[in-house]
């Protein structure tokens, strides 16, 4: 008897955990942002022949009071199916967008090009987002060609309102990348359709691929794709971003692949705005202010 209530529970369970869990963190999610839990980190995005610092991408943390720092793996998707997403999202945007124009009036115009966000496909779907970042640009003074948003192809392909919504903001003079690419439906004609300056190559494609030619077939087909990916940029007039650099031999082959632009722990790893601006004064020899 005990037993086939344990199964009964544990079958109860399983089915209903994902919900539960998505409902609960949700009001979590509500009070950690009411209480500001959340914050930005920043990762530099690399000159891959120099090392210069030429843009960043801002990532959302949260540091929960008991659990202590959760990754967005854990909690973005349940901030997506709540819509917290929305207000998650505009936070995220605004602390960027304010970070990045301070960062350009104190070390100069040249001290990086681009920042800025991942964006959901829920938030492209707020009838609110355009007026949001129009009002945020206004705000902060940042200017609109300064800000790159990262969006995922799964994004772009949602239709015709998204991406209408995508063509604003591409005419309002922001940048749009799409992230972790290579991992989705790609597909030639989506590119074409879709205004993106900036496609980011997938760190799966990254991994492995220093193995060369003599590696593996697996490592083999990595460079296939990362090669492919360069040449289809390049002939559509896209710059291109390496994700997940972790040595420098990836870094190499990359180079020699033809990408100049890369992100990745062996680069720099994410880091708290206040150590990104201790790497501009560096590098741009101009004394952080205190
Ligand atoms: P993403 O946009 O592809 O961001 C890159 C992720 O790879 C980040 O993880 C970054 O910390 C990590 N990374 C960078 N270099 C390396 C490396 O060399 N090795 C490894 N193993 N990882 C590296 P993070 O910050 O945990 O974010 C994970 C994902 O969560 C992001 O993937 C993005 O899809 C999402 N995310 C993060 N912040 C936000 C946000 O503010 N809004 C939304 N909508 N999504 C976000
Ligand atoms: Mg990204
Ligand atoms: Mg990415
Ligand atoms: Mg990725």
């Amino acid at each position: 008897k005990q037993r086939g209530k344990a199964n009964y529970v544990r079958y109860h369970g399983g089915m209903e955990l994902p919900v539960v869990g998505h409902a609960r963190l949700g009001g979590e999610l509500r009070r950690g942002l009411d209480a500001g839990e959340f914050f930005v980190v920043y990762q530099p995005i690399i000159e891959l022949a120099t090392g210069r610092v030429v843009g960043v991408e801002a990532l959302v943390r949260w540091q929960h009071p008991t659990r202590g720092l959760v990754s967005p793996a854990e909690f973005i998707p349940a901030a997506e199916g709540t819509g917290l997403i929305v207000p998650l999202g505009r936070f995220v945007m605004r602390e960027t967008c304010r970070q990045t124009a301070a960062w350009l009036a104190e070390f100069g115009p040249d001290a990086l090009h681009k920042a800025g966000p991942n964006v959901s496909v829920r938030q492209l779907h707020d009838p609110d987002f355009l007026d949001d970042v129009r009002r945020i640009l206004d705000e902060t003074g940042l200017p609109a060609e300064r800000v790159v948003l990262e969006l995922t192809e799964s994004a772009v392909l949602r239709g015709p309102q998204v991406l209408s919504t995508l063509h604003r903001l591409h005419e309002m003079g922001i940048r749009l990348a799409l992230d972790d690419f290579g991992t989705g439906e790609s597909s030639l004609s989506l590119l074409r359709a879709f205004p993106a300056s900036i496609v980011k190559l997938d760190k799966s494609f990254v991994d492995g691929i220093e193995i060369g030619q003599e590696g593996t077939a697996e490592a083999a087909a990595r460079q296939a794709v990362a090669r492919a990916v360069i040449q289809m940029a390049g002939a559509l007039g896209l710059d291109t971003v390496a994700e997940g650099i972790e040595n420098q031999e990836q870094a190499d082959r990359l180079q020699t692949l033809g990408y100049t632009l890369g992100q990745g722990y062996h680069l720099a790893r994410p880091m708290p705005a206040e150590d990104f601006t201790r790497l501009l004064a560096r590098q741009t020899g101009v004394a952080a202010a205190a």
